[in-house]
């Protein structure tokens, strides 16, 4: 069954968008694999990714469910500096680590990393993020691949975690202190 599923996730795009319904690419290929979710809810991988999983599947491919979204061009993400105020909430939720900026500072979008997976979007409080099509920037770059994208969603993961156990370390030398009888 994981072997079945890893399978599955190797043919997915890696932009982790959760269009699907899903966490992520992965939690999708686990629910595939189970025979609890048809092959055609990812509209980042479109048609030719219901083509693969349909062959790996021996099942007839599908039209896209287009209640999870539509195919189209590759996108991006741009920030409209001159509204950004640097607040860094746009950070933590990019899969990808495609944002650079610190607080209080004017965020970018690094173009050849980010995958228009839109969970930037919601939650910035000024609305100065917008998609794109990847083709109408000045200097368009490739769109990056889901190997790459795979890479750097794992490495953002490590981080997250390794940054909650030092917050859950840092909780549990504060409630003991703080517990700590007066000499
Ligand atoms: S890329 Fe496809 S499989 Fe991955 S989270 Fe997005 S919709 Fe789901
Ligand atoms: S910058 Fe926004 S759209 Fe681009 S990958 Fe990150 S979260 Fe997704
Ligand atoms: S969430 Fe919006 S305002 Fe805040 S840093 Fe990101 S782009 Fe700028």
């Amino acid at each position: 069954m994981r072997a079945h599923a890893d399978r599955i996730h190797a043919l997915l795009p890696q932009t982790q968008c959760t269009r699907c319904g899903y966490q992520g690419c992965r939690p999708y290929a686990e629910a595939i694999a189970a025979g609890e979710a048809a092959i055609n809810r990812c509209p980042p991988g479109g048609a030719a990714t219901i083509s693969l999983l349909s062959a790996l599947l021996k099942v007839d491919p599908l039209p896209l469910d287009e209640t999870c979204g539509i195919e189209g061009p590759p996108t991006v993400a741009v920030i409209d500096e001159s509204k950004c105020i640097g607040c860094a909430r746009c950070l933590p939720p990019c899969p990808v680590d495609a944002i650079v900026g610190a607080q209080r500072q004017m965020h970018t979008i690094l173009n050849d990393v980010c995958t228009g997976c839109e969970l930037c979007l919601a939650p910035c409080p000024v609305d100065c993020i917008r998609i794109v099509p990847r083709a109408s920037l000045s200097t368009p770059s490739a769109e990056p691949t889901a190997e790459s994208n795979l890479r750097r969603f794992e490495s953002h993961e490590a981080r997250r975690t390794l940054q909650e156990a030092e917050r859950r370390r840092l909780l549990d030398e504060r409630k003991q202190r703080v517990s700590r009888p007066l000499a």
